[in-house]
């Protein structure tokens, strides 16, 4: 998306209907900094102001992403064009999220495993107990977080493939959190198909 070209269009729409952008900020409830930064194409509007915005400057959130007037002729074209950057997007941030994941898991064992270690070594250099038991204590507690927010990431980033049928899916938590895996791939049951085999992690919806 071409944020300059949007930000232009948002800025020669305002003026169109006369407002000012901080009369614009008013009535979106946000800052005129903010209508500004649109304007000069430093950044796009919330996704959450993007209806109201629309339906005070007369255009549509069509228009708006295209940073133009989108005609019957082209509408078909530009729009595919959107939503085929939004699903570039959302791959993207699954990429990294995925990415992130291997770093949370190996920071969170590596940090248990220290809190193990240095608890041990307490432990030969006549320690009290309950120093070691907490150390420990810590360790699982940060490491189940851990365990937590990386499930949450394998369930949202991406979709599971399944073998039977090919269906591609975002499954529930519950069933990331109780099935068997190896790596990324976890053994589940297809929501279409109904049957149970070994799912592939994939990013893209489309086959
Ligand atoms: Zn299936």
């Amino acid at each position: 998306m071409d944020q300059i070209k949007i930000g232009a269009f948002i800025a020669g729409k305002r003026k169109e209907r006369g407002l000012t952008q901080m009369q614009l900020a008013e009535k979106l409830g946000i800052t005129d900094r903010a209508v500004s930064k649109w304007e000069t194409g430093k950044s796009l509007p919330d996704a959450s102001l993007m209806l109201e915005l629309c339906s005070i400057l007369k255009i549509t959130v069509n228009d708006l992403l295209c940073g133009e007037v989108v005609t019957m002729e082209n509408y078909n074209e530009k729009t595919e064009k959107n939503l085929l950057e939004m699903v570039k997007q959302k791959e993207e941030a699954d990429k990294r999220l995925l990415k992130m994941e291997v770093v949370i898991g190996v920071i969170a064992s590596a940090f248990l495993l220290s809190m193990l270690l240095v608890g041990a070594y307490l432990q030969t250099q006549s320690m009290p107990v309950w120093i070691t038991v907490l150390l420990i204590a810590v360790g699982f507690v940060q490491f189940i977080v851990a365990v937590v927010a990386a499930l949450r990431i394998e369930q949202i980033a991406g979709y599971y493939e399944c073998k039977e049928c090919g269906n591609r899916y975002t499954p529930t938590l519950a069933a990331i959190n109780f099935s068997m895996h190896m790596g990324r791939t976890r053994y589940m049951k297809c929501p279409e198909c109904g049957k149970r085999s070994w799912q592939k992690k994939v990013l893209s919806k489309n086959i």
